[in-house]
C-alpha cells in the first residue's frame, strides 16, 4: 500500500507520531489530524519539511470529511489515567462519537481501519496473563471507567462496521508502552519515576508497589501495529511486552540504570488500580510472526536523552 494516503487520528500524541513516523517511512503519504487536548504539536516538529505530511487541527468529535484516504488508524484519546480522569467526558466522547465519525470515513472510501484498544479493557484481570478471549474485570461506573468503557464501546463499535458494512477493520489490545515523546508529566509511572530520578527527587511508588505491569519499547509496539495492519485479522490481538515487572523492581531498575540515588517514597494506591497485567502475545506471534525485541533496560537507555531533554526543559532560562 506505499504511496497511499493514510489518515492518523491521534497524531500528535505519543504514540499516534511515531505511527506517522513509521507510515513515512514506508513510503506513504500521511494526513494527521489531533484536537491537541493532550498531543504536543512538537511531537511532529521534525516532519515540517516532510512533503509527505500534512497536519489539520481537528476534533473528531465532530462528523468530518477530508477526501479520500486508504486508510484510518484511530489513535485520538487522551490515554494516561491522569489525563483521562482530568478529560472524563472529552474521553468518553472521542471514544464513541469520535470512533464512530473515523468508522464512517473508512466506510464511505472504502479504507481499511485499525483501532488503537488497550489492555484496560480486560479491567483488574482475573485471567492472568491475558488472553484476547477474556472479557475482562470492569469497575462500568469507577473513575478509570472513563477511558476503560469508552475503548470497549469502541471495540464494539469497529466490530459492529466490520459485521454490518464488512469494513476491514483491525483491533489492536495495546499494552503500557514508554519511550520519546511519553509526555514527561502525564503521570504515568515510567515518565513520572524517569523524572523524578533525573531531578534526584524521591520516587513516587504507589502501594506497595507489589502491582505488575509489563512494558514494551514503542518501536517494538509500532512494528506490530503496522504488521497487524496489513492483516486479515479483524478479532482484538494483544500486543506488548509479556515481560513482567513489579512496579517496585521497575522503578530500581531506572535507578540502576541512572545510577540515582533517589529514595523511593510509597504513596496510596489509587482506586481500581489493576494488580497485575501481562500480554499472552500468542497470537499476535502466530498470526503476525512479531514478538518484541528491546529489553525495558535496552528502552529506558533509548528513552534517556529524550527525559534528560525533558529535565533540562524545566530549568529556568539563565
Ligand atoms: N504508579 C506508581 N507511581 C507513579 C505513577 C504510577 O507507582 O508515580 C503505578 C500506578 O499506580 C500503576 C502503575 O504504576 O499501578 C502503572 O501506572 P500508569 O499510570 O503508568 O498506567 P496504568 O498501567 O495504570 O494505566
Amino acid at each position: 500500500m506505499a504511496d497511499h494516503l493514510i489518515l492518523v487520528t491521534g497524531s500528535a500524541g505519543f504514540l499516534g507520531s511515531h505511527l506517522c513516523d513509521a507510515l513515512l517511512a514506508e513510503g506513504h503519504q500521511v494526513l494527521g489530524v489531533d484536537n491537541l487536548a493532550t498531543g504536543s504539536l512538537a511531537n511532529l516538529a521534525h516532519l515540517k519539511t516532510e512533503p509527505r505530511f500534512r497536519f489539520e487541527q481537528l476534533d473528531i468529535c465532530t462528523p468530518f470529511d477530508l477526501g479520500r484516504v486508504e486508510y484510518v488508524f484511530n489513535f485520538a484519546s487522551p490515554a494516561s489515567p491522569v489525563d483521562y480522569m482530568r478529560l472524563g467526558i472529552e474521553t468518553l466522547r472521542v471514544g464513541s462519537a469520535g470512533t464512530l465519525n473515523t468508522l464512517e470515513v473508512a466506510k464511505r472510501y472504502n479504507a481499511g481501519y485499525l483501532h488503537a484498544s488497550t489492555s484496560e479493557c480486560y479491567g483488574d484481570p482475573e485471567v492472568h496473563p491475558q488472553v484476547e478471549s477474556y472479557w475482562g474485570n470492569v469497575n462500568p461506573i469507577g473513575p478509570r471507567s472513563v477511558y476503560d468503557e469508552a475503548k470497549r464501546f469502541s471495540e464494539a463499535a469497529v466490530s459492529a462496521y466490520h459485521r454490518y458494512h464488512a469494513v476491514n477493520t483491525h483491533l489492536v489490545r495495546i499494552f503500557n508502552t514508554y519511550g520519546p515523546r511519553l509526555q514527561a508529566n502525564d503521570g504515568r509511572v515510567i515518565s513520572n519515576l524517569m523524572m523524578q530520578a533525573l531531578r534526584g527527587e524521591p520516587m513516587t511508588i504507589y502501594g506497595d508497589g507489589s502491582q505488575t505491569r509489563s512494558f514494551c519499547y514503542c518501536s517494538d509496539l509500532i512494528a506490530g501495529i503496522v504488521l497487524l495492519s496489513k492483516s486479515k485479522e479483524h478479532a482484538p490481538v494483544n500486543i506488548g511486552n509479556p515481560t513482567e515487572w513489579t512496579i517496585l523492581e521497575c522503578a530500581k531498575e531506572i535507578q540502576s540504570l541512572l545510577g540515582a540515588t533517589s529514595e523511593i517514597v510509597f504513596k496510596p494506591l489509587p482506586q481500581d488500580d489493576p494488580l497485575r497485567r501481562r500480554p499472552d502475545i500468542s497470537r499476535a506471534q502466530r498470526l503476525l510472526g512479531w514478538a518484541p525485541k528491546v529489553s525495558l533496560r535496552e528502552g529506558l537507555a533509548l528513552s534517556l536523552d529524550y527525559f534528560k531533554a525533558c529535565v533540562a526543559a524545566e530549568q529556568p532560562q539563565a
